[in-house]
């Protein structure tokens, strides 16, 4: 990975003795020893110029912050000089080598769809897409979080080819910024509402180009998750989503979660982020698949609603919490 931030680390900040790998670095299974603590972090606001999202990013001790780089309900890319990208690039290892926020996430536009039926949608989808990663790439951003969209009705097999074609479209190109595929809710129509569908996408990428294939990650939202009917709540189902996920995409895959809690009922297949420990998964729930040792070089970002303005600086703090006492339980039960 180009993107090297030195260093310093979050596990430094909270004692630990060795640096905390990047997300993405290699882990096993088999394997499973605790290497540092879970890298916490949020989506935050960026602003004209993204760097304010590292000061944000400070302000609620996040470990690693997930933006926006252009309006996520529009389809006009923001257009950022050269030096405003580098200065990014710049402050994000400078905050890194001061213990501060170690990496950034980007998260792509809303109205992407690679999966529709409408040609005129699916180009349009595909420019954004692809101006996204670029600013992603330019500002060393560890991961693009992509929705794929949904098929509306064609099914999964219709649309697999358009999806497929269109991420080689984009990957198979100079650069090392991973896109990485989130699971839906479940809703229908939805691509990515099971490892499987995510794993369908990923192996269709990998026969027509492995150089794309080897650029393709997962996000795994824990409200999705819940909403899409996965329990993970008991250390014995948390065991089993991760042995699922490793067994249908690799855990090397992973490469961050999205740290919610719940407004809706499980299996309701709709998506509706809560505060943690204010929604029906509970705190409880959360800390059993996040104490999970395989995990913990991958990092959590909250898209909690907070009081209304985001992820607060308590929310960071609780999920740290949550974190922790999901390792004490594993290690001292
Ligand atoms: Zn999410």
């Amino acid at each position: 990975m180009s993107f090297l931030v030195g260093e310093a680390t979050g596990a430094m900040r909270s004692g630990a003795s060795r640096p905390h790998p990047l997300p993405g670095s290699a882990f096993n299974l088999t394997d499973c020893a605790y290497s540092a603590p879970m890298l916490v972090g949020a989506h935050v606001r960026a602003g004209p110029q993204l760097t304010a999202a590292l000061g944000i990013g400070a302000e609620l001790s996040a470990d690693v912050v997930q933006i926006f780089t252009q309006s996520p309900r529009a389809w006009k890319p923001n257009q950022y000089a050269p030096e405003a990208l580098d200065r990014y690039r710049s402050a994000q290892s400078e905050a890194a080598a001061e213990g501060g926020v170690q990496a950034t996430f980007c998260h792509a536009t809303y109205l992407i769809n690679l999966a529709g039926p409408d040609p005129e949608l699916h180009a349009k989808s595909l420019s954004c897409l692809a101006a996204n990663l670029a600013v992603a790439e330019a500002i060393g951003s560890l991961g693009l979080v992509l929705h794929l969209g949904s098929h509306r009705g064609a099914g999964m097999e219709a649309c697999l080819p358009q999806v497929a074609d269109a991420l080689v479209e984009v990957l198979d190109q100079p650069g090392t910024c991973p896109v990485l595929l989130e699971n839906t809710a479940g809703a229908g129509g939805t691509v990515g509402r099971s490892f499987g569908e995510l794993a369908a996408v990923v192996e269709l990428v990998a026969k027509s180009s492995p150089v794309a294939a080897s650029r393709l990650g997962v996000c795994l939202d824990t409200q999705h998750l819940w909403a899409s009917g996965v329990d993970f709540t008991s250390r014995e189902s948390a065991d089993k989503v991760v042995r699922e996920l490793d067994a249908a995409l690799g855990l090397a895959r992973l490469r961050c979660i999205h740290l919610n809690d719940s407004k809706v009922p499980f299996a309701s297949a709709r998506d509706r982020h809560a505060n943690l420990g204010e929604g029906t998964i509970g705190a409880e729930g959360l800390a059993s698949l996040l104490g999970h040792p395989a995990l913990d070089d991958v990092a959590a970002i909250l898209e909690v609603p907070g009081s209304g303005k985001g992820p607060r600086g308590e929310d960071v703090g609780l999920a740290r919490r949550l974190v922790a006492d999901g390792v004490a339980k594993r290690v001292h039960d």
